[in-house]
């Protein structure tokens, strides 16, 4: 069900509760800043999501009261990422939906990094 990304943070979402281990994930990579795990419904052959460590519903949320060290640090975060999981070259995609018309589903801030085939056009539909 797509949230409402204009709402306060809920601290008991799903990513919240990975961020402090009530829920197992299939990390793979994590610093000061952000914590990277496999999604577990993948779209592609990789599909990383790549979340900050702060709590922030959305990029709007992020980008208007993170500050310059977090969003410095996500944003690295992202690209280690992909650097690690060797898609520099072949190529990949990143997404972030925010709120509804995106189909956001988890209220906390969420790259989705995908990669390991040719990804096809932006958008399935127009
Ligand atoms: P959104 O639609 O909010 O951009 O994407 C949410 C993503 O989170 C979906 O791709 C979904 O498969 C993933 N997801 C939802 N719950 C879990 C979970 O408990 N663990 C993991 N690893 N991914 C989840």
């Amino acid at each position: 069900m797509p949230i409402d990304a204009t709402r306060p943070y809920d601290p008991d979402n799903i990513f919240a509760r990975i961020l402090r281990g009530e829920i197992a994930c299939d990390r793979v990579y994590e610093d000061d800043h952000a914590l990277a795990f496999r999604d577990i419904a993948p779209q592609a052959p990789q599909h990383i999501l790549v979340i900050p460590k702060g709590a922030f519903v959305s990029w709007d949320d992020f980008s208007a009261r993170a500050s310059e060290a977090e969003i410095a640090g996500f944003v690295r975060a992202v690209g280690t990422v992909a650097r690690a999981a060797g898609l520099v070259a072949p190529g990949y995609r990143l997404l972030a939906n925010v709120g509804p018309q995106a189909g956001q589903e988890v209220p906390h801030l969420h790259v989705h990094l995908f990669g390991g085939k040719p990804l096809g056009p932006m958008l399935a539909s127009r």
